[in-house]
């Protein structure tokens, strides 16, 4: 088949074959889906020719653009010298061990000791299942409740969707008891007439009432995004973490900051948590850790628990097959060193604002574009049908669709969210390459905007 790449009917195969993450499979099937064969810092190429300007950094993670020699190189020699071996019976590699000490020390606060999976998901799902061996551990199991939020997005497994804030996702069978949700920290969706300064405090209030509502006695752990990315890029106002720390440690709750997306330099510091000031117990980490070259995830665990897992609790039985994989873990190695030394996280702060100021000036009086947001390379704009009154279109993510469609159709992949369009490209990214993803944007957008007024016409 390989062989034949030139009149083997991809598209055909795919549709008979492949059933695809998050998708409504008759729809997809009725236009042709592209075909990526390959990539190159910044940008993808499809098997018709097509450049195309990734916005997205593939899913969020290819945080040092594609194509890194360095990467490559790790891998293939840590193929060659052992290709596998786990971590269960005794045994470690080199490259896990150097790993776990190499995140630990550059993490912020005492989450002085790392375990590994393979996504974000199952990242999740240790940190939730470490949130309450520790309280079983220490005699009290009816503290199991975890406290999420909506529109939060903490992966696809069962215990993730949970957690997660995503109703269509417990609709189809990821409701699970001790799971409870908080409002998000939305200001332009559910701000009013507060400031967002006002907003953040409020939006941290509702788990205070949460609290109340449900007894601290009774809840493990809050989990938040420092920003909802899946949900929209909803970027908390400064006031928001500091008063969710307050109200943890007040009510002796778990902390967890899911930084699969935030990690690694996305928000301008080499944590969300740092540039949100929050003081995570548990972390988890994806994505970025290797730039998306080879799956890899990891929970860090602060003192706290970590003292009660290792002294206490006997044997944890939890753990996967690719725990801590040696190929992974040389890749995010390599990948760590790029971050470093190229200083990828100021670099994201500094070509954050570059963009902003330049999706500022080509959109920021666009009469369909109600709020542009960013905090380093992640960021959003909100498409509004009335820009005064931060109003939402009526038939909610038809336009965020219709707008993604014409940002491929020109060659630029931008996420569409409800009606809200995210992106957080590369953090290599150029100024250059900034201009033509600001060129490219502007165009899906007037296009859509003329799209909207043809129909209501
Ligand atoms: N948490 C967050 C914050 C995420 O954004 C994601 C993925 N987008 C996940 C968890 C799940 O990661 P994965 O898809 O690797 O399982």
């Amino acid at each position: 088949m390989l062989d034949d790449i030139a009149t083997f009917d991809w598209q055909a195969a795919d549709a008979a074959y492949h059933l695809h993450p998050f998708s409504d499979h008759k729809t997809l099937h009725q236009e042709k889906i592209r075909i990526i064969t390959g990539a190159d810092g910044v940008f993808l190429t499809d098997d018709r020719g097509n450049r195309i300007l990734d916005g997205m950094a593939g899913l969020w993670c290819v945080a040092v653009g594609y194509g890194r020699r360095e990467l490559i190189d790790a891998a293939t020699r840590q193929m060659q010298s052992l290709p596998f071996y786990n971590t269960f019976f005794k045994t470690a590699t080199r490259p896990v061990i150097a790993l776990a000490e190499r995140l630990t020390a550059m993490a912020p606060g005492d989450l002085n000791h790392a375990f590994f999976a393979c996504s974000g998901s199952e990242a999740v799902d240790t940190a939730l299942r470490m949130a309450r061996t520790y309280w079983i551990t220490k005699g009290k199991p009816e503290k199991r409740v975890i406290v999420g939020r909506e529109y939060g997005y903490h992966g696809s497994t069962t215990l993730g969707a949970a957690a997660g804030g995503m109703v269509d996702m417990h609709r189809q069978g990821a409701r699970l008891p001790d799971f409870d949700h908080v409002m998000p920290p939305y200001w332009y969706g559910y701000g009013g007439q507060m400031s967002p300064e006002e907003f953040g405090l409020y939006a941290a209030k509702q788990l205070e009432t949460k609290i109340k509502e449900i007894g601290a006695d009774n809840i493990a752990a809050f989990i938040g995004e420092p920003i909802q990315g899946a949900g929209g890029v909803l970027i908390p106002p400064e006031t928001y973490w500091p008063e969710i720390n307050r109200i943890c440690r007040e009510n002796d709750i778990l902390l967890i900051a899911d930084e699969v997306i935030c990690g690694f330099g996305r928000t301008g510091r080499m944590f969300g948590a740092e540039t949100f000031g929050i003081t995570p117990d548990l972390m988890t980490l994806a994505k970025g850790i290797t730039s998306g070259y080879i799956p890899l995830s990891a929970v860090l665990v602060g003192d706290r628990v970590a003292d009660v897992l290792i002294n206490e609790t006997g044997e944890f039985y939890h753990g996967f097959t690719y725990s801590g994989h040696p190929v992974a873990c040389a890749v995010a190695l390599a990948n760590l060193d790029i971050l470093e030394n190229e200083k990828l996280p100021e670099r994201a702060a500094r070509m954050g604002d570059v963009l902003r100021a330049k999706l500022d000036a080509a959109l920021g009086d666009h009469p369909m574009v109600g709020e542009i947001r960013h905090i380093g390379l992640i960021g959003a704009i909100e498409l509004t049908s009335d820009k005064r009154t931060r109003r939402f279109f009526e038939k909610r993510g038809r336009v965020g669709t219709i707008c993604r469609d014409h940002c491929f159709a020109n060659n630029l992949v931008m996420r569409a969210v409800r009606d809200t369009m995210v992106f957080s490209p590369p953090l290599t990214i150029s100024e250059a390459e900034i201009d033509e993803m600001v060129a490219r944007a502007t165009r899906a957008i007037e296009a859509t905007y003329d799209a909207v007024r043809a129909e209501m016409a």
